[in-house]
């Protein structure tokens, strides 16, 4: 991508109301456009990273045998009122609309619903089971408060999966098979060293839930823990029982602010008897399915990765999910042959696979500098009539100031690799 083209620009003013840190940077850099207050578009660098957060949680859900789907925004009221969930006064994130043609429909904050209504039509036999099945999507939620910029939406996108089994057994082992992959997916975003699995409330002892907490300042959540022994608590459920429990000491735990990056639940066999999901069993018997649900934030964990990995000058993406890993900064005062060299070099790259943003513009190499810190990809290569001079260029890691002169063949080994 050639930068002069993208319609986005750096800018130094945010809106007024915005004070959380992610969406600052984010605005700042042209990732995000703030609508309102918890409602962000995503512009075409956000757009990148979005795709590569969620591109590597289908990885993950498609290895443990989940079916990707999407499912409707616009909800039915009837099945919502048949498990007691329509009403406001038991969910209070309900967006609702009255239809022209007469009736109420809900807007999605959720799904187990809707799925395991659907799944009537699929579902009928043993044989039919195990089903995993998950979706991304935008969901809606009337947040009452919306102030920590695009970890907390009115309009987020998520990753919900839903798993529909014969009964306990097979449940726990995709539900722990489950919480392997969350935490494969933290891993590969370069969180999960601060990411626990913790003891939520809700009965977490007979495994009702769990819940992933990445530790964060910008985290609306509190958490004690203990590294060496692997311990996370929720400050809901810290009580001596608790802690009796877990066989530790109030002392042994470290406070810290969190953010929640994915929740899983095990509804047992109670949500399909609501919603009337069931199957036959060998002996043909009707027996209500047990279900699981699994959610990951994925326009929160772009947030958090944000408010992790920032410094003063901009964001630092891992290099997992950065927009672009190159971006070339090209100086060349108008002098036609660096520019041309430049050009070269990009085409090269682009070629081969290597995503690269190339600064062609005409403007102060101070000012290319400040925007390639603000824009946060891992690698900035310098051409310019040094380079050229010396026939080696300027590559600097973002994430540690590190530099490094490489000649043009080993920039092609270190960014071409087996392709060069
Ligand atoms: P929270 O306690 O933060 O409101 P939740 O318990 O309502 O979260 P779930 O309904 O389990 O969350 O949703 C699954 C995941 O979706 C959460 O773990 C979180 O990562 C993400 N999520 C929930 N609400 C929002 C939101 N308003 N904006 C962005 N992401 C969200
Ligand atoms: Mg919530």
């Amino acid at each position: 991508m050639k930068q002069s083209r993208l319609f986005t620009k750096t800018r130094k003013e945010v809106p007024a109301d915005e004070t959380s840190h992610n969406a600052q940077l984010l605005i700042r850099a042209g990732y995000v456009h703030k609508e309102m207050a918890g409602v962000y578009a995503y512009l075409p660098l956000g757009i990148r990273v979005l795709e590569k957060i969620k591109e590597i949680t289908r990885q993950e859900m498609n290895a443990v045998g989940g079916q990707e789907l999407i499912m409707t925004a616009l909800q039915r009221k009837e099945i919502w009122e048949r498990t007691n969930r329509w009403d406001d006064s038991m969910v209070d994130v309900w967006f609702k609309s009255e239809l022209k043609a007469g009736g109420e429909v809900g807007f999605g904050w959720s799904h187990e619903e809707p799925i395991g209504e659907m799944m009537k039509n699929y579902i009928s036999s043993y044989k039919d089971l195990p089903v995993y099945v998950y979706q991304f999507q935008t969901k809606l939620r009337n947040e009452l408060r919306a102030k920590s910029g695009i970890m907390r939406g009115r309009e987020f996108v998520m990753k919900d999966m839903y798993s529909f089994c014969v009964g306990e057994e097979d449940h726990t082992a995709f539900y722990n098979a489950t919480m392997d992959a969350y935490m494969r997916v933290y891993a590969r975003l370069g969180i999960a060293e601060d990411t626990f699995i913790t003891f939520a409330s809700g009965g977490a002892f007979t495994q009702f839930s769990h819940e992933f907490q990445t530790i964060t300042d910008a985290g609306e959540d509190v958490v004690y823990f203990n590294r060496e022994k692997n311990i996370a608590i929720n400050e809901e459920v810290l009580n001596d029982e608790t802690l009796t429990k877990l066989g530790i000491t109030r002392d042994e735990l470290q406070m810290a602010k969190t953010a929640e990056v994915g929740n899983i639940f095990n509804f047992g066999r109670q949500k399909a008897e609501d919603i009337g999901l069931t199957f036959k069993d060998e002996s043909g018997e009707n027996i209500p399915i047990w279900m699981g649900s699994y959610g990951i934030g994925i326009t929160r964990l772009m947030g958090v990765v944000v408010e992790k990995f920032s410094d003063d000058k901009g964001i630092v993406w891992p290099e997992s999910i950065a927009p672009y890993q190159v971006h070339l900064v090209e100086l060349s005062g108008d002098n036609e042959e660096i520019k041309d060299f430049a050009n070269g070099l990009y085409n090269t790259f682009n070629d081969n696979g290597v995503h690269v943003l190339y600064d062609d513009r005409d403007v102060r190499a101070g000012e290319k500098f400040n925007d390639s810190d603000l824009l946060g990809m891992p690698y900035r290569i310098v051409v310019s009539k040094k380079t050229k001079e010396e026939g080696k260029f300027e590559v600097v890691e973002r994430a540690n100031g590190t530099v490094h002169y490489l000649t043009e063949e080993e920039l092609h080994h270190k960014f071409l690799g087996a392709n060069s």
